[in-house]
């Protein structure tokens, strides 16, 4: 089967765009996909991974452990491509690339059989240090140590699995380096994902003021009243993420950074102005 054909046998059956590909890898010299949905298809070497994958807002895309930027969509795949354990995730700009290290470095530290120190106590040291940049204190030396002992792992540990649990640090330290040094000193997440770094507040323009949010907040953090516009006080606020799970309209919102311009006092629906 040609490449052409490949696309538009991926398209008959409505596989053409799926977010993730739950395996991949090299057979009798093509590449053997299975999506996440459990349908398989062969692709000849030399396609592309935009061929079976189709994302808009791509920032990162990891493949097995390794991170990669959204150029290795574009890119045509030689036979021998390294799928690492095969699973392909797109991360968009709203996915934090040191949280997405941090649930790749627990699910190899839970694949490790324990028996190599270095591998152990590596995969939890490196796993603890990454954790600290997703709260705030965390500064440029942890970023350090987490290249000097992810270098040390690719070097001394038993088996491949170790050298494997430095690969998403490194391999995301080299593309997206700015992102790690913007959590470790500047106390912010660009990607507005780690909620340590991120101010809460209520959309004036999406709130409908129906309260359901008022009724779920344990902290009594949200003021409003039927038919006007709740606002949320950030002091008093958790960031429990009750009040976002019951909010219809989305309106519930983190920022990293300026909050915009809020309402200072209870305003009916739809008479807020910019
Ligand atoms: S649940 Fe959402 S829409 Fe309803 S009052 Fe709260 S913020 Fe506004
Ligand atoms: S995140 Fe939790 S504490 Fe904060 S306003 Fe929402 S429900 Fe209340």
């Amino acid at each position: 089967m040609t490449r052409e054909e490949a696309i538009l046998r991926m398209q008959d059956i409505g596989c053409y765009n799926p977010d993730v590909v739950d395996h991949a890898e090299w057979k009798d010299g093509k590449i053997a996909l299975r999506t996440a949905d459990g349908k398989s298809f062969d692709f000849p070497a030399d396609s592309r991974l935009d061929d079976f994958i189709k994302a808009d807002d791509v920032k990162a895309v990891l493949i097995g452990h390794r991170f990669y930027s959204p150029d290795i969509l574009s890119l045509e795949l030689s036979e021998g491509f390294d799928f690492g354990s095969g699973k392909i995730t797109i991360l968009s700009s709203k996915n934090c690339i040191v949280r997405a290290v941090s649930a790749e470095l627990n699910d190899l530290r839970s694949a490790g059989c324990g028996i190599c120190t270095f591998c152990r106590e590596g995969g939890f040291q490196l796993a603890g240090i990454i954790d600290a940049m997703m709260k705030p204190g965390a500064d440029r030396k942890q970023l350090d140590l987490a290249v000097e002992l992810s270098e040390a792992m690719m070097t001394s540990c038993n088996c491949p699995l170790g050298a494997e649990t430095a690969l998403p640090v490194l391999s995301a330290l080299e593309i997206f380096r700015p992102e790690f040094e913007a959590h470790c000193g500047k106390g912010s997440c660009p990607a507005g994902e780690c909620s340590a770094f991120s101010t809460m507040y209520i959309d004036p323009f999406k709130c409908t003021g129906n309260g359901d949010c008022i009724d779920v907040c344990p902290e009594d953090a949200i003021e409003g009243k039927p038919g006007f516009i709740s606002m949320l006080d950030e002091f008093e606020c958790t960031k429990c993420g009750k009040c976002i799970e019951v909010c219809e309209n989305d309106a519930i919102r983190f920022a990293s950074g300026r909050l915009p311009k809020l309402p200072e006092r209870l305003t009916k629906v739809g008479r807020f102005r910019k």
